[in-house]
């Protein structure tokens, strides 16, 4: 029988560092009732076979609008994609028909939310749930749809998946439901796993075996992998590089071994020091001042600048562009020297 490893093998097998996606200058903004919203301002980043992208940012930042962009979730107002390209394979979505970009978004790029639960159905069996992506997209009997459904919940590494294939998904725990999603976003063989804080309503130690997963499979099927959250403490591992996004910019991008070393933005600084670490227990977590902004009303300068420790007068009128500073990293904060080498 074919199986779900050697299925896609067959027909198609990236190489590493096919280059997948690449976002360019995109710009979304959001018409409300109470005015534009600039929620993307300019966003440039790529990921590649095999290579995982982690964009990371506070709630507002822009990150999650980036990615709901890509998959289309945000094709229907409010929201509007008002300049940029989103190239998929060379090709940019944004100008292609409805019907090709529902093509590539079904099979070529999946994606998985937080929240499991409700991105299930609650009345059918997962294993109806999974099976039916191999119906609708394949052709597959009820019987073949099932033995592959069973077949991706132990590749999840769903204990018993043939007594369970029938469960529903509330008999499952927040972890298990996890991986019942990846198995899903992992069912047609997507080039590109988009997973959107997918870690965050689970405790810790499901949050480490959820992404130790997600890394094994990706280097296992050498998936492109776009991975937002907000906390910078559960992506060291798994991330080649990452994205910092703030008020709908990418403030610093670094392939992720220097980015924890020597941060060259105030921001991701701070948000390093707010890791939790196992060796300062009884200290007080430190915690960047202030909120982030309200994107109706951007500060002048720096978006960063009423937060920021570091701030100067040119930081509250010129706003930084974001500067390439070698070895593949970027920031944009006019103080970056200083802060790298602080
Ligand atoms: Fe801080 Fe100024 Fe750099 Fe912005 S540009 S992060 S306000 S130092």
């Amino acid at each position: 029988m074919t199986t779900v490893a050697d299925r896609p093998a067959a027909e198609e097998r990236l190489t590493p560092g096919t280059p997948l996606l690449e976002v360019r200058d995109l710009h979304v903004e959001f018409k409300t009732r109470d005015g534009i919203a600039k929620a993307v301002n300019g966003v440039n980043y790529s990921v590649s076979a095999g290579e995982t992208l982690a964009v990371l940012g506070e709630s507002g930042s822009g990150k999650s609008v980036t990615a709901q962009t890509i998959t289309g979730i945000l094709d229907m107002p409010p929201g509007r994609v008002t300049a940029g390209q989103i190239l998929f394979r060379g090709r940019d979505m944004l100008t292609m028909s409805g019907e090709e970009r529902r093509r590539i978004r079904g099979r070529k790029i999946a994606m998985i939310f937080q929240d499991a639960l409700s991105a299930l159905n609650p009345v059918l069996s997962v294993g109806y749930q999974l099976g039916e992506m191999f119906r609708v997209h394949e052709g597959a009997s009820r019987k073949e749809a099932k033995a592959r459904a069973i077949e991706l919940m132990d590749r999840v590494r769903i204990p018993a998946a043939a007594q369970r294939v029938n469960d529903y998904p509330h008999q499952f725990s927040g972890g298990m439901r996890q991986r019942i999603m990846i198995a899903m976003a992992l069912a047609l063989k997507p080039d590109l796993i988009i997973a959107d804080e997918p870690t965050t309503a689970l405790d810790v130690t499901v949050q480490a075996q959820v992404m130790d997963l997600l890394a094994e499979l990706q280097a296992e099927f050498q998936m492109g992998l776009i991975l937002i959250t907000h906390d910078l403490g559960v992506v060291a591992d798994v991330a080649d590089k990452i994205a910092v996004m703030y008020a709908g910019r990418i403030v610093e991008t670094a392939p992720v071994h220097e980015l924890y070393a020597k941060p060259a933005h105030p921001y991701t600084k701070g948000l390093l020091r707010s890791i939790p670490r196992l060796d300062d227990k009884g200290q007080e977590l430190y915690a960047i001042k202030g909120l982030p902004p309200n994107l109706y009303r951007v500060p002048a300068g720096c978006a960063f600048n009423p937060r920021c420790e570091q701030a100067t007068d040119r930081c509250r009128t010129e706003v930084p562009e974001l500067h390439l500073i070698g070895d593949g990293r970027a920031s944009a904060c006019h103080l970056w020297k200083e802060t790298l080498h602080g």
